[in-house]
């Protein structure tokens, strides 16, 4: 009989975010420590036949959507061929990725070929000089440059991605709809959460959702929207344009209750919850020769432990540990 991933809490499991390397080419402030702030040692990566394994386990038990993240998932040497190869495991039928698009300009359409379905992008701001500050040093006009060329490749609807910051870019806000309406994407607003290494960036420049709402009101009027994606945002029409605005509450208003995703990072580790140390290691299961009736039963039992919510709060809780970008945001 089919085995479905259902945890304790009786919610269905049927999305997985795959992380395929924990480094990035731009060392966003929120996101990842500089390098002496490192929280673990490098063990060794998945190799893609083993991510490509553990999908196929997670689809036999009735995953559907698998997202494709980092770190920076381009700058992992091959990736169009693992997005080639994870379009064909049969029942996934979502595969998307989320990208600083530095390298998109060079990839769109191959990863477009190769069946990757949909793109997140990040974009925080549209002045290169706050981007370079934001991203240490990062070049803007390269993620305006991938930008247009998965726009131009035909992969719809893409979905920028902007953390926001007091002080740093919500005065932005404006720019940045106005940006999406030109271009024709969906813009969802995420608060900043609170990442081991960061801590006074998530607490006293900490934005809301319902503030960075409200800021966008002043020009926009706002309609609820059906959410897609089985993502947390919740989505609102701008009146009279074709877009969508969405925001990401994960501090004020989590929403762990629908939570229907778990992580694999690039080591090899099933992350069960964003926001709390629950882990297991599949790595070291898979090299021991187990085969994937035992692989799955593994994975089935951990799930069933998924914490029930993550512990996350401004003033209190326990903040992630981990940067970001070694779980794959
Ligand atoms: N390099 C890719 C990118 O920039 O989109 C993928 C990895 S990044 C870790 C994935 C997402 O996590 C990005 O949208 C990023 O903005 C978000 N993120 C990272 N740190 C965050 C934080 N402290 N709070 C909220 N979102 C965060």
């Amino acid at each position: 009989m089919k085995q479905f991933l259902i945890d304790k809490y009786n919610r269905k499991i049927n999305y997985i975010r795959v992380s395929v390397t924990d480094r990035c080419d731009l060392k966003c402030i929120y996101c990842i420590p500089t390098d002496s702030e490192r929280h673990s040692t490098r063990r060794a990566l998945l190799r893609f036949e083993e991510i490509v394994r553990i999908i196929r386990c997670f689809a036999n038990m009735g995953v559907r959507h698998v997202r494709i993240t980092g770190g920076e998932p381009l700058v992992r040497k091959g990736i169009v061929s693992l997005i080639e190869q994870i379009s064909h495991i049969d029942g996934i039928d979502d595969l998307a990725m989320t990208t600083n698009a530095t390298l998109l300009s060079k990839y769109a359409r191959d990863l477009k070929d190769a069946g990757l379905k949909r793109v997140n992008i990040s974009l925080d701001t549209l002045k290169p000089e706050k981007f370079k500050l934001i991203s240490r040093g990062g070049n803007l006009e390269d993620v305006l440059k991938g930008i247009n060329a998965i726009i131009d490749a035909g992969l719809n609807p893409v979905n920028l991605n902007s953390v926001v910051i007091k002080g740093l870019n919500d005065s932005e806000l404006l720019d940045l709809v106005n940006f999406s309406i030109k271009n024709n994407t969906n813009i969802r607003f995420i608060e900043c959460m609170p990442v081991g290494h960061i801590g006074s960036l998530s607490r006293e420049r900490f934005i809301s959702a319902k503030e960075i709402k409200s800021l966008i009101e002043k020009y926009f009027t706002l309609e609820p929207a059906p959410s897609f994606g089985g993502g947390p945002a919740s989505y609102f029409h701008i009146k009279g344009e074709k877009i969508k605005v969405g925001f990401i509450s994960p501090i004020t208003q989590h929403f762990c209750e629908s939570c229907n995703r778990v992580r694999l990072t690039a080591e090899g580790i099933l992350r069960l919850c964003l926001g709390q140390n629950a882990e297991i290691d599949l790595r070291d299961y898979i090299r021991s020769g187990i085969g994937d009736e035992t692989l799955q039963e593994i994975i089935a039992k951990a799930v069933q432990n998924k914490p029930q919510s993550h512990q996350f709060s401004i003033e209190e809780g326990i903040p992630i540990e981990k940067p970001m970008s070694m779980i794959g945001g």
